[in-house]
């Protein structure tokens, strides 16, 4: 699929581009730090096949908690909403993504939504696979289907890194595992996750999840039902609820689009039977959101009168 760059989405990225400087790569993953931190790409992708762009949308980068979504889906697919709520809880918590705090006050103790880390790995540990390598593989392809790209694949020194580093995570797996809302070995769980976030493609791949999503799990192209409606609406609707952390709420009021954003500075917008979107811009906010990607998607969610509500 080629990608008509668009001169009124460029003058909207130049404009967005000023709150760069603001904002900060996320560090606390090593190998994060090295992403320039001025750039700003997106991309629009339409379900009768027309696509918009603008910047350097050939760039790869990873989804982080992007993914969050994407497992989400597949183990609901898996296992089934009864199973997969009686483990993970559906409510926001107003706390940052890597926050335990509620995990311990939480009675019965369980990550309150699949959008925060404890939750994310909650859910990881559901995808079905005889072992990491086929878990991971399992969840390459459905990646791989909605992107409509068969050479996704994950960064391997951005997920070594965050295996290195993700000492915090590993805490979460902890207390999950003593409350038994997991039950695998911890270090297996941590290398399927950080492969999961580090999954890379560029933003063009990711608008085209997006409308996947935005259509109710139907492939735009082949109108294929690659995710059930029912647990495309159930992924749309926790990326209104919790998609953004904690700013969720005000980024509902402002832009009004389901959307998700991961610390590499991407964000996944999905727009109800309309379109999905995809943007990149490392420099983040206190948040973790990318703070340039907010500001743009503010901007044409003003502009295009997009907000859903
Ligand atoms: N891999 C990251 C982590 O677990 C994802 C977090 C994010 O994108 N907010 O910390």
């Amino acid at each position: 699929m080629r990608c008509q760059s668009n001169n009124e989405l460029e003058a909207l990225v130049e404009e967005a581009k000023q709150q760069t400087k603001y904002g900060k790569v996320a560090d606390y993953i090593p190998a994060l730090a090295d992403a320039d931190e001025d750039k700003l790409s997106v991309a629009l992708y339409y379900p009768d096949g027309r696509c918009y762009s603008a910047g350097d949308t050939a760039e790869n980068f990873t989804l982080q908690s992007i993914s969050k979504v994407l497992t989400l889906a597949l183990a609901l697919m898996d296992r089934g909403e009864e199973y997969v709520f009686d483990h993970v809880g559906q409510e926001p918590t107003g706390d940052p993504f890597n926050s335990i705090a509620k995990l311990e006050t939480n009675k019965p103790s369980k990550p309150l939504n699949p959008m925060i880390n404890a939750g994310a790995l909650a859910i990881t540990h559901m995808i079905v696979g005889e072992s990491v390598e086929d878990r991971l593989q399992r969840l390459l392809s459905f990646i791989r289907k909605l992107s409509g790209n068969p050479s996704i694949t994950y960064n391997q020194i951005i997920a070594q890194s965050e295996l290195e580093t993700g000492h915090l995570n590993r805490s979460l797996c902890y207390f999950m595992k003593q409350h038994g809302v997991i039950d695998e070995p911890v270090e297996e769980l941590m290398d399927l996750y950080t492969k999961q976030c580090a999954i890379e493609m560029n933003c063009l791949d990711l608008a085209r999840v997006g409308c996947v999503l935005a259509m109710d799990g139907a492939d735009p192209v082949t109108g294929e039902q690659i995710i059930p409606w029912d647990i495309a609406r159930i992924c749309k609707t926790f990326m209104v609820t919790c998609g953004m952390y904690n700013a969720s709420g005000e980024f509902a009021i402002k832009v009004g689009i389901p959307a998700k954003s991961g610390v590499a500075g991407g964000v996944m917008g999905s727009l109800p039977r309309k379109c999905g979107i995809a943007i990149c811009g490392p420099a983040l906010d206190d948040k973790g959101n990318s703070i340039a990607g907010i500001k743009l998607l503010e901007m044409m969610s003003k502009k295009y009168s997009l907000s859903m509500f």
